[in-house]
């Protein structure tokens, strides 16, 4: 089926930042070698949640903020799928918020890129938990996505690309994927992919990236300097990118299933062996 589809052409508006993370994930794919019958993309709501629908892969659009408990449930049910979730911020830091934190917490091997526009633009630009405060009347400060991710201590993977940055952002969504590949746990991309209609950026963000990964001395593996360095650079108005934390940990995939049986979408659910049991099973619900 992932041979055959034809993918379809954005209809996000010219100059959406959202059309860098679709080539750079395209790339990354490619220079992987992730066969595309093993790629599956899981989108949120909003502008960005019809990325799937551009890329040449097995697709499914979630509820609204529901990406990443689906995204578990597909790893744990197929750990062979290379299981990427999309979305915004909206998507995923209002009503996606909790279950952000809590996939960080679990860990499962799932790469997540956020194409954070710091508003809601299919809705036509309202306020959304990144926007700065001041931006549409917004009287609340902005979250930072990445300290909340250093602030949960399961976190395994955490950086920060921009659309204007193709490069580094190539770079950053390979690594995310090799991460997840090589089954080392949850890696959480933050994208500022700018929204030109409802929030142009691009000059303020251009000003205020900062590359991490040029930093002397740098360590993103220690999860303490990080986040003195990324507090210290919001402070200053910075906006740090690159490869801001990785850590060594089980990945949820690894500590729940069992070695004794197939995950569930592998069992051969047709064996005539299992015959006896479905019936078994049928009757007790006929009882
Ligand atoms: Fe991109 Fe904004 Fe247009 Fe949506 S409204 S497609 S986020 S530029």
């Amino acid at each position: 089926m992932t041979e055959t589809f034809t993918p379809a052409r954005p209809i996000w508006c010219a100059g959406c930042g959202d059309f860098g993370v679709l080539q750079a994930l395209e790339n990354g794919l490619n220079e992987l070698d992730i066969p595309r019958r093993r790629a599956f993309v899981i989108a949120g709501i909003g502008c960005s949640g019809s990325l799937q629908n551009s890329l040449r892969c097995y697709g499914y659009h979630a509820l609204h903020g529901r990406v990443l408990p689906t995204a578990t449930g597909a790893k744990l049910a197929n750990p062979e799928l290379a299981v990427i979730g999309v979305g915004g911020d909206g998507d995923g830091y209002a009503i996606g918020g909790g279950h952000l934190v809590h996939t960080l917490k679990r860990n499962p091997s799932v790469t997540y890129i956020v194409m954070n526009n710091a508003t809601y633009g299919l809705t036509k630009g309202q306020a959304s938990p990144t926007s700065k405060t001041g931006f549409r009347q917004n009287i609340e400060e902005d979250l930072d996505p990445i300290l909340t991710g250093l602030s949960i201590p399961g976190s395994t993977f955490l950086a920060r690309g921009y659309s204007g940055n193709p490069a580094q952002l190539n770079r950053l969504i390979k690594a995310a994927l090799e991460h997840t590949e090589q089954g080392r746990g949850f890696a959480f991309l933050d994208v500022l992919s700018p929204c030109v209609t409802y929030n142009d950026t691009y000059r303020e963000w251009r000003a205020s990236v900062f590359d991490m990964d040029e930093e002397a001395g740098y360590d993103p593996t220690d999860r303490a300097q990080a986040f003195a360095r990324l507090q210290e650079l919001r402070e200053q108005g910075r906006l740090p990118t690159g490869l801001l934390y990785t850590a060594e940990r089980p990945s949820l995939e690894s500590s729940v299933l069992s070695t004794d049986h197939e995950p569930p979408a592998l069992q051969d659910i047709y064996a005539p062996a299992l015959m006896p049991q479905y019936q078994q099973a049928l009757e007790s619900f006929m009882r």
